[in-house]
């Protein structure tokens, strides 16, 4: 028989996937001996259930009753009872936690006669009737799909009839009146009255919460976030007997972290409020205390949080994130789940449990998200910027960030989307504005504290924020902020600090983070775990130290044509590709030469002693000419000045006037400017000739070796040269050079030819002897099929995967992302984008292919990959699994590289791609 429900002591606290986190945790903390309050959890497989069959499967709501029964002996309260109600929450929670993005309700069971059971049970008319239009707008919201903005509106006019400003001001006879007009409202919105019967409650809201999970904020959310059904499917429903942190003032109710989850600092976190219910600390209705006053207002409850909080790190050997009420002095733990937290946090909570002896070093890296280190990499603001702040807020979640001020999430969405760097700018955020944070580069908003649903979502993104900066008066209507005297308007730029809080006005210049010996550290760990090396993608002597500085072994790729671009040379490369002879091409190339070596030696000092794989020239020629196009438009407005100079000439001398022209005239004349045109007409000649109706297929990589030999002999020679001038400086180097686009074995021994020609040449010109690797990119299918072939002539392969990834999908890498692939991802009809993420299936078994047969020539080749899937933990995990040596990817991304590269070691059993 099926089984739906299980009770906080019956379930088990690591079946995740089946109870969901919050569930899973209820049961465990219940079974620690934590103070829970009796409940149980309906499983995620009933909501698949449910889903499939839009109906709740049949003996579901028996079971409920059973255990509702076992909750009303446990707590001697009755559901639906005249006198002592029993009222429950409900709550979803599925595998993976996805804050505020499912529904919760509260305070469920009260209806006209619970709730005068509740009045004589408490005594306190007041405390009955919040709780009971709580429950109706809740209800009404989550259950019966009605706005907020409905009750919020007969909410705000008792209020202002009453001239009072904050809830708590209200009176019981106001409560009353509000939640008679609350059950008006659900009457007049539905047509019918608000549910009495309490089973019937209940059945609706399970529905409701299984619904949720199919709601468009879940749905956008799992997508954003990668939660795949075998990671997620379905949500559990908690049904927790209601605890009350608003019966008074030896009643709060409160959330912390068991440590900081902005710093990682081990210190008691949070905030609490007295009187209130949870929502209200979420929703940041009402600003909060931190956590520390609670020591003096209430020392007892403080100490048992205290040893709450020791708990359940202690159990769990992971900061938690939880939920406390305390109601009339005793202290219950509602919810627990591993803090999210930034990466500073991650980074220093793992070096410090470490330390501690709570977690093992292997523990320590695993529990981080490779991807997460990015943020690491986040602008801070110049410290000597000077600028005072216009505002301070709370420090929620930290990094800096400048852009325009707007206060909707749509507008951050289509203004984000055009481009725009913006700031999203709330009273408050609640689930409904997720989008807006995805566009945004940072967050601000007026109320609520730090765990604010703002302020969790920001840290989860690693997007800055600032929270409650209660100075600013927020204008949605008038698309206004107010602060003092200054208004700052829709499109106005400000600068957020959400490591301190404060707020600028104007865009302040940030600078890129150090890193942190944490970081250092821990990076440490997984360098001795890793088996897999980390390479750096970089082009230049900064590119190469700051790869350094973030820990990359080596280069994996140098693209000599960025070199070519720079702006002095340009002007060279554009003499040797416009050569039309032998002898006028290797003049040109003899001037390149002594730049090229100089470029390559600053590099290969930067990297030393660590290697430096140079790739020979790989696009084609035309990208250093200007386009037809271009050259068209200016040969005309040469020939327009070539017409004025002419003018001005003929009108002076029939006026038979002997001045001097004016600059620019007297220096520009008509025969430099003809020149020009020669010049330009010559080079329009040679874009028609390289003409390519496909050129990334076409005349590139080492095609062009084979055509002009001379241009990679040159190459060759000041790699070599560089190194020889390093040797002899006592210098050490390792160069690679790499050739791109190999097809045959046979471009390959052409390209080596050269290369131990240039050798012996420069060996003997500095009496010393070279020791350095050949190899070439895999980048073509044919490459693949030919490996074991290509092995024969070369020390090294590098898969570039850019190109492979075009070649094996036929798919334009310069096109598809911005035509059909988004239509692709959307519809999933392709998982992921396979420029990012390496296409393990396809690419990946190409790549396989390619290194068994490497091996088999070559046992020791050495095989890396540089493409840009080179930093993604998912690519580096296969990376690892076929035996790659290095991966080489862009600065930012090494760090992350380099945990993925020990996690890929630690998880290696696991791992079983198709
Ligand atoms: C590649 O193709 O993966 C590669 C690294 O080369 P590029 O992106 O320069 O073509
Ligand atoms: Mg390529």
């Amino acid at each position: 028989m099926n089984k739906y429900c299980y009770s906080f002591q019956e379930g088990n606290g690591k079946d995740k996937a089946l109870l969901g986190g919050k569930g899973a945790n209820l049961c465990e903390m219940t079974q620690i001996g934590l103070n829970v309050p009796p409940g149980f959890v309906i499983t995620t497989a009933t909501c698949r259930q449910y889903l499939e069959n839009s109906d709740l499967p049949e003996g579901l709501m028996s079971e409920v009753k059973q255990h509702i029964s076992e909750l009303e002996e446990q707590t001697g309260k009755r559901f639906g009872g005249q006198t002592d109600p029993l009222l429950v929450s409900v709550r979803s929670g599925s595998a993976i936690s996805m804050p505020g993005m499912m529904d919760t309700i509260l305070n469920l069971g009260l209806n006209k006669q619970t709730l005068q059971g509740l009045i004589e049970q408490t005594d306190d008319p007041r405390f009955a009737y919040d709780a009971y239009r709580r429950f109706i707008q809740l209800f009404g919201k989550v259950v019966l799909n009605i706005d907020d903005e409905k009750f919020d509106v007969h909410f705000e006019k008792v209020k202002r009839q009453a001239g009072i400003n904050a809830d708590i001001g209200l009176s019981a006879d106001h409560l009353q009146e509000i939640s008679e007009l609350f059950l008006q409202v659900v009457q007049d919105e539905t047509g019918h009255p608000f549910p009495e019967d309490v089973y019937e409650q209940l059945e609706l809201s399970i529905k409701a919460v299984f619904d949720s999970w199919m709601g468009k904020r879940a749905i956008d959310y799992r997508r954003e976030f990668n939660i795949t059904p075998d990671m997620a499917n379905g949500t559990a429903v908690n049904i927790v007997t209601m605890v009350f942190g608003n019966m008074g003032d030896d009643c709060a109710t409160g959330v912390g972290f068991t440590r900081n989850p902005g710093t990682g600092e081990n210190e008691m976190y949070g905030e609490y409020l007295v009187n209130a219910q949870g929502e209200d600390v979420v929703a940041g209705i009402r600003t909060p205390k931190p956590v520390q006053e609670m020591a003096h207002e209430m020392p007892k409850m403080y100490e048992q949080l205290v040893e709450l909080r020791n708990k359940l790190e202690s159990h769990y050997k992971e900061v938690q994130d939880y939920e406390y009420t305390i109601e009339r002095n005793i202290l219950y733990c509602l919810q627990t789940r591993n803090a999210k937290m930034n990466a500073t946090a991650m980074v220093k909570t793992s070096v410090d449990m470490v330390e501690e002896g709570l977690i093992t070093k292997e523990q320590a890296l695993l529990r981080i998200n490779p991807e997460l280190l990015e943020q690491l990499l986040h602008p801070q603001l110049a410290p000597d910027h000077n600028q005072p702040p216009l505002a301070t807020g709370l420090p929620a979640s930290p990094g800096a960030a400048s852009g325009k001020c707007v206060f909707d999430a749509d507008t951050a969405v289509r203004m984000g989307g055009a481009g725009e760097q913006v700031i999203l700018i709330r009273e408050e955020t609640k689930p409904e504005d997720i989008h807006g944070f995805f566009a945004a580069q940072g967050v601000l908003t007026s109320r609520g504290g730090k765990t604010s649903h703002a302020a969790v979502v920001a840290r989860g993104m690693g997007k800055p924020c600032v929270a409650g900066a209660e100075d600013i008066k927020i204008d949605v209507k008038r698309r206004l902020a107010i602060i003092g005297d200054t208004h700052i308007r829709e499109g106005d730029i400000i600068t957020i600090d959400g490591s301190n809080g404060n707020i600028y006005l104007g865009a302040i210049p940030t600078i890129e983070p150090t890193f942190s010996n944490d970081l250092n550290t821990l990076l440490g760990w997984a360098d001795e775990i890793a088996e897999i090396e980390v390479y750096a993608n970089a082009d230049t002597p900064e590119g190469a130290r700051l790869a350094a500085s973030y820990g990359a072994a080596g280069i994996g790729l140098c693209r000599t044509e960025r070199m070519f671009n720079a702006e002095d040379r340009l002007p060279l490369v554009v003499d040797m590709i416009l050569a039309n002879t032998l002898e006028a091409r290797e003049s040109a190339l003899a001037k390149l030469f002594p730049i090229q070596r100089d470029d390559f030696k600053q590099l290969f000092v930067a990297m030393s002693p660590n290697p430096v794989t140079v790739r020979l020239l790989d696009p084609p020629m035309h990208e250093f000419l200007p386009s037809e196009h271009q050259l068209l438009e200016e040969i005309d407005a040469l020939k327009q000045y070539a017409l004025i100079i002419k003018g001005q000439k003929v009108s002076l001398e029939m006026l038979g006037q002997h001045i001097e022209l004016p600059t620019p005239f007297n220096e520009l004349t008509e025969e430099l400017v003809n020149e020009a045109i020669s010049k330009k007409e010559l080079m329009l000649q040679k874009v028609r000739d390289l003409y390519e109706v496909n050129p990334m297929l076409g005349h590139r990589g080492v095609r062009l070796g084979m055509s002009y030999p001379e241009i990679y002999r040159m190459q060759i020679r000041s790699i070599l040269d560089a190194m020889a001038q390093c040797y002899k400086e006592r210098i050490p180097v390792q160069p690679q050079i790499m050739v791109p686009q190999i097809i045959t074995s046979q471009e390959l021994k052409k390209v080596k030819e050269i290369v131990d020609q240039v050798k012996q040449e420069i060996e003997q010109h500095y009496r010393i002897e070279l020791d350095f690797k050949f190899g070439t990119m895999i980048e073509t299918v044919r490459a693949c099929t030919r490996a074991g072939d290509l092995a024969q002539y070369c020390e090294f392969f590098s898969f570039g995967t850019n190109d492979l990834t075009q070649a094996t999908f036929s798919f334009s890498r310069e096109d598809a992302e911005n035509k059909f692939l988004p239509l692709y991802n959307e519809s999933g009809i392709l998982q992921d984008n396979p420029f990012e993420i390496l296409d393990v299936k396809g690419v990946g078994q190409l790549m396989k292919m390619a290194v068994e047969a490497g091996h088999q020539t070559q046992p020791n080749i050495h095989i890396g990959i540089c493409g840009e899937q080179g930093g993604h933990p998912e690519s580096i995990r296969f990376c690892h699994h076929i035996k790659l040596d290095y991966v080489s990817c862009s600065a930012p991304r090494i760090p992350v590289a380099r945990l993925a590269a020990a996690h890929a070691k630690l998880l290696e059993d696991e791992y079983h791609p198709v």
